[in-house]
């Protein structure tokens, strides 16, 4: 009989049956038959810490036996505000306040709501639309879907439902450009905003890595031109962090690469270490503060049900102690460096004609090829190796969990590459 669960992203007609995970452990996962994968994109990028990490574990079993949840309306809790506290002492300076949800396209949901509100309560009522950019991808809720990349992205189906906002062209100066070719993205940027700045309340991006829109990567000095053009634009910076917060470009966060706070800041993914869904929209002072007023209008009328849940604080808190303690940004390191090995240096491999472009920023690579075609048949092909990959378009890519031991960070590697010299 066939399962009632409807998969996300599947093609009802074409979908394999999904295997049946039983357990997982470390890196890897264990499937019905007793076969285990190792899982190259921790998935959907948030298991960093990998499966069934026994501090995590215990830490939601001790929070489940004090307080499992209340609402964060009207009333408050340890863990929250523990987390809280952490979240503003972890992140870019200035970023002091933290408003909790329950998933990424939530959290930037808030993030959005918040920008035009605060534009609103300072007589700008007008500064109403957002300006992101193309090869986006900030959610699936309809808000985010209107800042997802219009053309390439999965929602352009829906682009008569959706509000307009504005687009500038995904920056293409990678990590190391030199300045002059950085400088052309955000003439680029300039462009749009000398244009639309009357009507637009925040630009949205992605720093330094645009994910689930092609791994696109970029220079930090794109971050620091864009918090100059809307400091002079009067537009705020929104840093979606969900994918890049906690490791995953080889700095805590993307943001660190620049020295740069944005005005709001969205987690998720990595913030519980995978182990229960959570996000957090971190603004400054100068953000919370314009909601300081007497009427109606200045209260943020937004509240998700299990905002702040305990289990949900409880296990961030733990995930972020470990990463802390152990020292993940080393261990980061050291993928970086078995990712660059492995993937760069093969000259093979970036003159293969089905491949455009090799890319390797933190705990992330990818191999971008000219038509998805090409990658047809490659999650089969890994999952005979023992290797769970799941390419999405043109991209055949690992985000593996911080704990990855270099020989399987090797395994993962050699089957993406074995794939195309095979
Ligand atoms: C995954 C992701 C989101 C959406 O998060 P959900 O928890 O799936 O709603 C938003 N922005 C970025 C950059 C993401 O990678």
């Amino acid at each position: 009989m066939t399962s009632p669960v409807w998969h996300p992203y599947a093609h009802l007609l074409t979908q394999p049956v999904a295997p049946k995970v039983v357990g997982g452990e470390g890196p890897r996962f264990t499937l019905e038959s007793g076969e285990t994968l190792l899982d190259a994109t921790c998935s959907w990028w948030c298991m960093i810490h990998g499966y069934s990490h026994p501090r995590l574990v215990n830490a939601i079993k001790a929070q489940a036996d004090v307080l499992c949840h209340v609402m964060l309306g009207g009333l408050t809790h340890e863990p929250a505000d523990r987390l809280a506290r952490e979240l503003v002492r972890i992140t870019p300076a200035g970023l002091n306040h933290v408003f909790f949800s329950d998933s990424g396209s939530v959290g930037m949901e808030v993030a959005m709501k918040m920008a035009v509100q605060y534009h609103h309560l300072r007589g700008k009522p007008e500064k109403h639309r957002l300006l992101s950019l193309m090869k986006a991808y900030h959610g699936d809720t309809s808000g985010c879907m209107a800042v997802c990349d219009p053309e390439e992205g999965m929602h352009s189906l829906f682009s008569g439902y959706l509000p307009r906002h504005h687009f500038a062209p995904a920056p293409r100066a990678a990590y190391d450009a030199a300045p002059d070719e950085v400088a052309r993205d955000l003439a680029a940027l300039r462009n749009v905003l000398e244009r639309h700045h009357l009507d637009i309340a925040a630009l949205l991006m992605e720093p330094l890595l645009q994910a689930a829109g092609g791994l696109n990567m970029t220079s930090p000095l794109y971050l620091k031109g864009a918090r100059e053009l809307c400091d002079e634009y009067d537009v705020l910076l929104v840093f979606d962090e969900v994918a890049t917060g906690f490791g995953r470009t080889g700095k805590l966060f993307a943001a660190d690469h620049a020295g740069v706070t944005p005005d709001i800041m969205v987690l998720s993914k990595g913030l519980t270490g995978g182990y229960l869904g959570h996000a957090a929209t971190l603004a400054t002072d100068r953000v919370h503060d314009a909601f300081n007023g007497d009427t109606a209008q200045h209260a943020f009328m937004h509240g998700p049900t299990f905002m702040g849940n305990p289990l949900a604080c409880r296990v961030a808190l733990e995930s972020l102690a470990v990463f802390e303690e152990e020292n993940y940004l080393e261990k980061i390191a050291d993928l970086n460096r078995v990712l660059c090995e492995e993937l760069l240096d093969v000259r093979t491999l970036r003159h293969h004609p089905q491949v455009v472009d090799v890319r390797v920023l933190g705990a992330t690579a990818v191999i971008e090829v000219t038509d998805a075609a090409h990658l047809g048949g490659v999650a089969a092909f890994a999952h005979r190796r023992g290797v769970w990959l799941r390419p999405f378009g043109r991209w055949l890519y690992t985000m593996p969990a911080y704990i990855t031991p270099e020989a399987d960070m090797r395994l993962i590697t050699r089957t993406m590459k074995a794939w195309f010299l095979k």
